[in-house]
């Protein structure tokens, strides 16, 4: 047999429910904060995530999925939203009318990284993007969202850590900085981070290495180097968290493996699985839709990693895998009610019954058994006799009562039994 490709995921129910669920909870609340849904393609020319991600980055140096198509183009598996999202921006003129635009999206991406538990080739984001404002107020109200999103969903111990990483004019003044102070420790940091020394010393701050984790930590804090409007910024975000009540702590190690962002960064995390997890990261990123060709329009975005979200909602334990409504099963019995079944079958189903049947005319007893397998409540039962009587009997398989109900009501019957809308 042919098995999946290593790190490529099937998701399977009851699982996707949970997705599901999520999906439709993020649709809700994003909608409420005047998001409207893209759709981007999952392939893009490698240039757009090299020259918005950065050359320098992990990603762009050794996860992406590049290929050349059969004319030699080099394309690559999306690795994260934002760039496709600011290449449909800039392409489609959607600043044209208005520089201000907010989007989601959600889909698969594609990084070739070491598979581990939580983490695939192919992963899913949800994530939003907002165009044209650069008040610190949208970073705030977009953090605000994003923390109701997860209290909403029931993760327990959400927590919200915010950087600055200062704008283009301030952050080579702090990268000297930091250079200068890891210039006599360079040799006792990890090769990795030797490397990064060189070109992206920022990286060093999240290194998660015992030895530079310890040197870093003496390191001189970013938020002291900013420049005056980058120090600004950051204080009305902070000031607008209080006002909406959104808790937060300061984490000014925290860098992200992306070149595009400036001033405001974050990181949600929340309890599961015996630590704190990361379930969603972002920042702004005035600058990227100019870089990639657009006019001057500053952005902010954010992405949820759903793989790592739909594990720490089911270990939270808070969530009920919802398999929904249990299903009504209709025993057949004979050809004369198997002719006279699907006009019924056709007419609950439509009407929002799930209804479950068997096929090829197995016998009461088996088909009882398969309704007991699927959870039925109620059976209803459709043979000789009931067809005589224009009727069907509804059999209640948790106190085995059974009652004979004619054909025209059967609807109205469920309705009272199961509480569906008819
Ligand atoms: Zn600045
Ligand atoms: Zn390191």
């Amino acid at each position: 047999m042919i098995n999946s490709i290593r790190g490529f995921n099937d998701i399977l129910p009851p699982e996707t429910s949970i997705w599901q669920q999520v999906e439709k909870e993020a649709r809700g609340i994003f909608a409420a904060y005047g998001f409207s849904e893209i759709r981007v393609p999952i392939v893009e020319k490698t240039g757009l995530f090299s020259r918005s991600i950065g050359e320098t980055t992990d990603i762009v140096e050794k996860e992406m999925y590049t290929f050349a198509d059969r004319h030699g183009e080099s394309i690559t598996l999306r690795p994260e939203g934002t760039a496709p999202v600011v290449r449909a921006y800039i392409e489609h003129k959607i600043y044209g009318n208005d520089p201000v635009a907010k989007f989601y999206y959600l889909g698969p991406m594609f990084r070739y990284e070491r598979p581990q538990k939580g983490r695939f080739r192919q992963f899913h984001q949800i994530g939003a993007e907002v165009f044209g404002i650069d008040d610190p107020a949208v970073d705030a109200e977009t953090l605000e969202m994003l923390v109701s999103l997860f209290q909403r969903l029931g993760l327990e111990g959400v927590s919200l850590q915010i950087n600055s990483l200062g704008c283009k004019e301030c952050r080579p003044l702090y990268k000297e900085k930091l250079l200068n102070f890891l210039q006599d420790k360079k040799s006792q940091l990890c090769q990795d981070c030797q490397r990064r020394y060189e070109i992206n010393p920022l990286r060093t701050l999240d290194c998660k290495s015992p030895g530079c984790v310890e040197i870093t930590s003496h390191a001189p804090s970013i938020l002291d180097a900013v420049c005056g409007g980058c120090k600004n910024h950051f204080e009305k975000v902070k000031e607008y968290l209080a006002l909406s009540h959104v808790n937060f702590s300061l984490n000014p190690k925290m860098v992200r493996g992306l070149d595009y962002y400036i001033r405001t960064t974050f990181e949600i995390t929340a309890l599961g699985l015996g630590s704190q997890n990361a379930v969603a990261a972002g920042g702004r990123y005035d600058g990227l839709v100019k870089d990639l060709g657009g006019p001057d329009v500053p952005g902010f975005g954010f992405a949820i990693g759903m793989e790592r979200l739909a594990m720490l909602l089911q270990d939270n334990g808070q969530w009920r895998v919802d398999s929904g409504q249990s299903p009504v099963f209709i025993v057949i019995l004979g050809d004369k009610a198997e002719a006279s079944a699907f006009g019924l079958i056709k007419n609950l189903r439509q009407n929002g019954v799930r209804l479950e049947r068997d096929y090829g005319n197995k016998s009461i007893k088996a088909q009882m058994k398969r309704a007991d397998k699927l959870g039925a409540k109620f059976v209803l039962i459709l043979g000789d006799n009931e067809l005589a009587s224009n009727s069907v009997a509804i059999k209640n398989m948790e106190s085995g009562e059974q009652e004979k109900v004619s054909l025209d009501r059967v609807g109205e019957k469920l309705k009272t039994l199961i509480g569906v809308s008819l």
